[in-house]
């Protein structure tokens, strides 16, 4: 709308004014051209309310023409009415007076003291949209004082009431769980919230004034700091962890942001700082650290937490020269007190394990769980010297050896009795990875159980050379077998008469060109690769061939013959049927033949051994219980098993002369055997004292070398030869229960 057509329009207000002789009025208090030109909309009014000016910014506020409102309306169009019905109630309440919702609402008071009124409104426009105005309304007066009519001057206020809605929300935001703190660009602080003083435990009038320094917790350096804020001067930005301290000293972890407000030159003036406390956060990433890390059952680290230290240890020992070293720990036959006491009570004596394992350790060594019943612990800064690391670690390794053996309360009162195994290898800088040193740990170990548990050992070069010709060797008994290069010998067993009453078989390797091969250097190794069985059945077939020529002949035919049967080779399914078969085919009587058992058999699938057992036991087959004395079979357990003989163990016989517990352990056999009904034999009766000794405490069985020495089945034969033919045989089947 351009100025003039304004004008034109004016002009036909002051027309239609000067028609009801009031134009005067418009024409005497203001220049026309300000009023068209006004940017509030101006609005004027006779005395009762009738509109008589209406200008175009009016017009274009509230989208009414002239023709529509001048001389035809009151301003009472423009206003909402319940705004109008509340200000006429709030004026009567007021005054006292009944206040109509009418014209005199936006007039009222005026007049007598009084020449303006101002207050906010809203404003409807023709097309129903509201707008917030101030309305300021003042009296027109005539030459003489005469009050002529009202002007109301109202300006667009929206404006101002979307700032102060925005105040509003920022209030109530600044008022939010995080907690805000505004700083001035010197970072003197100047405003905090509730959720700060929350947080931190320092009122508003406590922190006002200082600077964020009051809640340094230490946990970062200066440069930590000066990063910070040289990110701040430069991007007005920065956020991130940071650890505070609350008034009451706790420190706690907080993910911070720090916001920068710039003046409208670009200079910084303040600093809005939002933070809230994460320690939540940190619990629960923690936690998966912990299973991430951690073995649940123990607490104790894993083996991938492990390898990390692991590596890392190797680095500093590089640096500073020392050595450390890994002992690996494995329970002994903890797989037997798994099955037989459940599992339950094998997790608690896991977790009884680590307990005493990290007491036992200094700070900065690791106990970590490696899985089943494996164990590590890590020693670092052993000193500088080889051999002097050596030594330390066997002390550790041989206290914590000491500790796993005392008494374990696992379920209800009983005391369960554990040794342990150890395996130690050193380890220097970078001189082996960290996979060969769990390794040669590894095969230390297999060392320690080998030497008959509980027991301690060292990997090192002389270690390695024994593992290479135990290689040779196990490539050298496969050979054997087909080779035909094992042999048997036989040794012979009598009674307190001296008389033969049997022998016991056992077995030798001869390889070409090279002497003979005890039993004692290969069986256990065999044990180990499975040989034992073929070499087994091979062993059995060969006794009772050589039963069979015993059978032929009138010297020989009472006597029996003890094999030697490893626990692997009995432990085959079809065990029962292999010595059955054996027997069948040569035609052997089966009580000739006696199978010796070692006590390590006992401990694992007892209902199976004991089956097996009896089936064979029914057959006639009789069995001896070999090296007694040295395990751990004790008289209850031992009812259980249909044997018939008890063999001391040659090392009790070895000393019974001169040492008084051997002796007596030696006699409480005799008298256990009595009593079970077991006979008993010594075994490894080298001399005459021990044999009167022994016999005059009733034992009644003997082998040793005192009667004779293992020898091949031809001189056996031929020794018998020499002899007049057995007398014992009715002993012998007395003997059969
Ligand atoms: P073992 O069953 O305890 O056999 C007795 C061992 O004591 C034999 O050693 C025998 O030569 C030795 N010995 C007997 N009397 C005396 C003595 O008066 N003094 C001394 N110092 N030693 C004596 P050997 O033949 O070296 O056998 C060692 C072990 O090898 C046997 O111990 C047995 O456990 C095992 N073994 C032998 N033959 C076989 C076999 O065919 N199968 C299985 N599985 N193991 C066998
Ligand atoms: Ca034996
Ligand atoms: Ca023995």
């Amino acid at each position: 709308m351009s100025a003039t057509q304004t004008f034109n329009k004016g002009c036909k207000v002051e027309e239609l004014r000067s028609e009801k002789g009031t134009n005067s009025l418009l024409r005497n208090s203001l220049p026309n051209t300000i009023f068209e030109n006004a940017g509030q909309a101006i609005i004027l009014t006779d005395t009762t309310g009738l509109i008589t000016y209406f200008n175009p910014a009016a017009q274009k506020m509230l989208g009414y023409t002239l023709d529509e409102v001048v001389l035809r309306k009151t301003p009472l169009i423009f206003h909402l009415a319940e705004e109008v019905e509340e200000r006429a109630k709030a004026l009567s309440q007021e005054s006292g007076k009944d206040t109509a919702p009418g014209f005199e609402v936006f007039i009222a008071g005026l007049g007598a003291d009084r020449a303006h009124a101002e207050a906010d409104w809203t404003y409807v426009r023709k097309n129903g949209s509201c707008l917030p105005v101030s309305l300021n309304i003042s009296l027109l007066r005539d030459d003489t004082g005469a009050v002529q009519g009202y002007m109301g001057i109202a300006s667009d206020i929206s404006e101002r009431y979307r700032l102060e809605q925005e105040l509003r929300v920022a209030a109530i935001a600044f008022e939010s769980q995080a907690a805000i703190m505004v700083t001035d660009a010197a970072r003197r602080i100047l405003q905090v919230n509730k959720a700060f003083s929350r947080l931190t435990g320092y009122e508003a009038e406590e922190a006002i004034g200082q600077t964020p320094s009051m809640l340094k917790s230490g946990h970062q350096d200066a440069a930590f700091y000066a990063e910070m804020w040289r990110q701040l001067s430069e991007t007005g930005h920065w956020q991130g962890e940071i650890w505070n301290r609350r008034k009451n000293g706790d420190v706690f972890p907080e993910w911070l942001t720090i916001s920068g407000v710039r003046n409208n030159r670009g200079q910084l003036t303040h600093f809005v700082s939002t933070f809230s406390d994460i320690s939540n956060l940190k619990i629960a990433e923690s936690e998966i650290h912990h299973l991430a890390f951690y073995d649940p059952l123990t607490a104790l680290p894993n083996r991938r937490l492990l390898l990390n230290r692991l590596d890392k240890a190797c680095a500093s020992s590089n640096r500073s020269g020392h050595y450390g070293a890994l002992l690996i720990i494995d329970l002994d036959h903890f797989k037997t007190l798994n099955d037989t006491l459940g599992h339950d009570v094998g997790d608690r004596l896991l977790v009884e394990v680590a307990k005493r394992l990290a007491t036992y350790i200094r700070e900065g060594d690791t106990a970590a769980r490696l899985g089943g019943d494996e164990f590590v612990i890590m020693l670092e800064n052993l000193g500088l010297d080889h051999e002097g690391a050596g030594v330390q670690a066997e002390i550790v390794a041989e206290k914590v050896r000491t500790e796993l053996t005392r008494p374990y309360t696992l379920a209800g009162d009983m005391e369960y009795y554990r040794s342990a195994s150890i395996g130690i290898s050193l380890f220097h800088g970078h001189d082996k990875s960290v996979d060969i040193l769990l390794k040669q740990a590894d095969i230390a170990l297999y060392k320690a159980k080998d030497a008959g548990r509980n027991a301690i050992r060292f990997f090192d070069n002389a270690m390695q050379t024994a593992l290479d010709e135990r290689a040779a060797l196990e490539a050298g008994l496969r050979r054997a077998l087909s080779r035909e290069e094992f042999v048997l010998y036989v040794q012979p067993q009598v009674d307190t008469e001296r008389q033969l009453i049997g022998a016991e078989v056992l077995l030798r390797w001869q390889p070409p060109n090279h002497p003979m091969v005890m039993p004692g250097d290969f069986v256990a190794l065999a044990e180990d690769t499975g040989l034992i069985v073929p070499i087994g059945l091979w062993v059995l077939d060969r006794a009772c061939a050589e039963l069979r020529r015993w059978a032929d002949d009138p010297r020989t035919e009472s006597l029996f013959m003890a094999v030697n049967v490893s626990a692997r080779q009995f432990r085959q399914a079809d065990f029962v049927s292999q010595v059955a078969d054996a027997l069948a085919r040569h035609g052997i009587k089966p009580r000739r033949l006696k199978l010796e058992l070692t006590e390590s058999l006992l401990l694992d699938n007892v209902d199976d051994v004991i089956a097996k057992m009896q089936a064979l036991r029914e057959m006639g087959v009789r069995f001896s219980l070999d090296d007694f004395g040295t395990g751990y079979a004790s008289l209850s357990y031992l009812k259980r098993f249909p044997f018939e003989q008890l063999k001391i163990d040659r090392s009790f016989i070895r000393d019974i002369m001169n040492d008084s517990d051997d002796a007596g352990i030696v006699r409480a056999i005799i008298a256990m055997g009595n009593t079970l009904r077991l006979n008993v034999v010594a075994e490894g009766v080298e001399d005459d004292d021990q044999h009167a000794y022994l016999a005059r405490h009733g034992c009644c069985l003997f082998q040793g070398y005192l009667f004779g020495k293992p020898m091949s089945f031809a001189d056996f034969r031929e020794m018998l030869g020499k002899r007049p033919p057995a007398v014992a045989k009715p002993v012998i089947d007395d003997w059969v229960i």
